[in-house]
């Protein structure tokens, strides 16, 4: 039985890469194999040169704070215990700032958090199933 109360991922044929990866602690995003940028959201083809083939490659797992918002109140009860929680865009290092996740940044307090702070990935093993991909400030 699964003692998670918050929503979890439903990976599609397109994410269960990404989610696999966080399983095993990696950050992975789909790469072209023809012009080499990445992509992002997980899609079928570049949207740069719509080649079809790509390579699921390892990324920093460093990136900054692109934008957020402090989170003061909670519509979904499993989130209440954490308020004021920060959710964030975070550019990936290394992907010409077209990974950008939509994740928390923790171990920092919420007035802390600015745009542009660099920070690092934290895997977040929720389920025996699903790790979550959160960043902390380095
Ligand atoms: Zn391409």
């Amino acid at each position: 039985m699964n003692s998670y109360a918050k929503p979890l991922p439903q990976p599609d044929i397109d994410t269960q890469p990404f989610w696999d990866a966080c399983k095993g602690h990696e950050l992975r995003a789909q790469r072209c194999n023809a012009c080499a940028e990445f992509r992002w959201p997980p899609q079928a083809f570049c949207p740069e040169c719509y080649a079809w083939d790509f390579a699921w490659t390892k990324l920093s797992g460093t990136g900054r704070v692109d934008s957020f918002v402090v989170v003061h109140y909670a519509a979904v009860a499993p989130f209440q215990p954490e308020l004021p929680y920060v959710i964030a865009h975070i550019a990936i290092d290394g992907t010409n700032e077209r990974v950008r996740l939509v994740s928390n940044v923790i171990d920092c307090p919420w007035q802390e958090v600015r745009v542009g702070m660099p920070v690092g990935v934290v895997f977040d093993d929720v389920t025996a199933e699903v790790t979550l991909a959160k960043f902390r400030p380095l």
